[in-house]
């Protein structure tokens, strides 16, 4: 092929066959962090790139070390921003990359690419994609083998739908290597991970999904969804987690897809993330779940005060969540739900309320101590700006922090988060009902109550889950920053 370079002389002719081009070729992919799951985010951009000609390399960072010899000869570097964790890892590793692979140009792609735009353009990354970001991906890469290098900073937030092939995961950490599936009698499971569907057609006003997909979602194509199942079953998964935002956005596809993975793997368990609102419009659905090997239900109920839940936009109620519950565990499916209890309209009294609803469902082994201390991030675009009131309650935006910080009107609930917090970290692999019970001591001690005795309390059943706990908006360890 004959490629004209456009930001040099116009008459000049790269034959293409040379070693510098040879150089061009070699595209190294990074994912930070992905909730312990060998990521569909790295499998399906290799997949496209290696057809289209490119040397791919993955690297994920949860499990292996930025490694000078699989970035020295890179031409393009692409880390992946999933979720918040991911990209203060991928900011903090930034540097280090820069110095592995002095010749690469930089890209980041997925979702916190563009909601991060100014400060990543400004840490000198050029080119972001959000969205259906593949594409356009495949074409920085041609851009990159043909010597035009990005002259300027671009953000992109592509949502037409991609043709997608079959992952290649061939280049990526064994799958035993990942979270796995704890069962409630002791055994272990090993966990492969898949995505259906991509974006929401909800608009819960806290979502980092929102200000990206704003009310939209994309498929995967089915026979790429099996075929992906497919190769994890024979890489030794058990059971696969999808990864989806919201598995029941497109319940026909998720139920085809389910018919034949049932049919194909009769042995194969699965879990997914369902909204509240959804499980209740869908309970008819539910038996065709667990008849297709569902364990587990993931649910980000968020809160059970109706108030906080009208101000995050989430279409359910404390009832509903109960009616949730309920009509799961009818059917013989656990939920798994996750919340942020602190939020700038959580009382003291409120977070009280949430401890003994928690204890009332007997729901305290379902729910890893994390989820009691979580605090409402507001990043960049969160539709949360726009409701009315919310922006003065927040202090200017804080690139360290990747989002508006802000203080709470009562100083005890700061505090108390920050103890729970605290407490949630050092009790995050001790028993569910010890850590619960250090919490609610706490809780109670912040208003100044003394705590009723747990020695008699159903603490409920202990569910099947994945061993890395899921929360995608928690500040990264210090060991998950110094680890590459
Ligand atoms: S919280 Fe869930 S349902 Fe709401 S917009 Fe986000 S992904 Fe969709």
């Amino acid at each position: 092929m004959i490629v004209q370079n456009p930001n040099s002389d116009p008459f000049a002719i790269d034959w293409g066959a040379s070693s510098d081009a040879q150089l061009a070729c070699k595209v190294v992919l990074i994912n930070p962090y992905e909730l312990g799951r060998q990521s569909f985010n790295l499998a399906a951009p290799t997949a496209l790139l290696k057809t289209a000609g490119f040397d791919v390399a993955c690297l994920d960072l949860s499990l292996q070390k930025l490694d000078p010899a699989v970035l020295n000869d890179a031409a393009l570097v692409v880390l992946h921003l999933g979720m918040h964790t991911a990209t203060r890892i991928a900011i903090a590793a930034l540097p280090k990359i820069r110095e592995l692979a002095p010749h690469a140009e930089l890209a980041m792609v997925g979702l916190y690419a563009p909601v991060n735009a100014a400060l990543l353009h400004e840490l000198g990354v050029k080119t972001l994609i959000g969205g259906e970001y593949e594409p356009e991906l495949v074409a920085l890469a041609e851009r990159v083998r043909n010597g035009d290098l990005p002259s300027h900073n671009s953000t992109s937030v592509p949502l037409a739908k991609v043709e997608f092939i079959t992952p290649d995961r061939s280049g990526l950490p064994r799958l035993t290597r990942y979270a796995h599936l704890m069962l409630p009698d002791g055994g272990q499971k090993t966990v492969g991970f898949t995505e259906t569907t991509r974006g929401c057609k909800h608009l819960c006003r806290h979502c980092p999904v929102v200000p990206v997909y704003q009310g939209k979602f994309r498929p995967v194509q089915m026979g790429v969804v099996l075929a992906d199942i497919e190769q994890q079953v024979v890489a030794g998964a058990q059971h696969i987690s999808f990864g989806d935002p919201d598995f029941f956005n497109g319940p026909t596809h998720a139920l085809r897809i389910l018919e034949t993975m049932r049919a194909r793997f009769p042995n194969l368990s699965f879990d997914a993330t369902i909204k509240i609102q959804h499980l209740l419009e869908h309970a008819d659905l539910l038996p065709a779940l667990r008849d297709a090997g569902c364990l587990f239900i993931t649910s980000a109920v968020e809160a059970v005060d109706d108030a906080i839940l009208e101000h995050l936009d989430k279409h359910h109620t404390r009832a509903d969540f109960a009616r949730a519950l309920q009509l799961c565990r009818e059917h013989g499916i656990f939920l798994a739900p996750t919340f942020v209890p602190f939020t700038p309209w959580t009382t003291l009294d409120g977070y009280l309320d949430l401890l003994r609803e928690i204890l009332r469902l007997k729901l305290v082994q379902a729910v890893p101590p994390v989820q009691l201390a979580i605090r409402l991030l507001v990043p960049q675009g969160s539709y949360l700006l726009q409701l009315p009131g919310f922006a003065e309650r927040l202090q200017r935006f804080d690139p360290s922090l990747l989002g508006y910080p802000w203080q709470h009107a009562d100083e005890r609930v700061d505090a108390l988060q920050q103890q729970i917090m605290a407490t949630a970290m050092q009790l995050e692999t001790a028993p569910r009902d010890e850590a619960f019970n250090a919490i609610w001591q706490l809780a109670h001690a912040a208003v100044g109550l003394p705590a009723p005795s747990l020695a008699h309390a159903d603490f409920g059943e202990t569910i099947a889950r994945l061993s890395e706990p899921w929360y995608c908006c928690a500040e990264p360890t210090d060991q998950q920053l110094q680890s590459f």
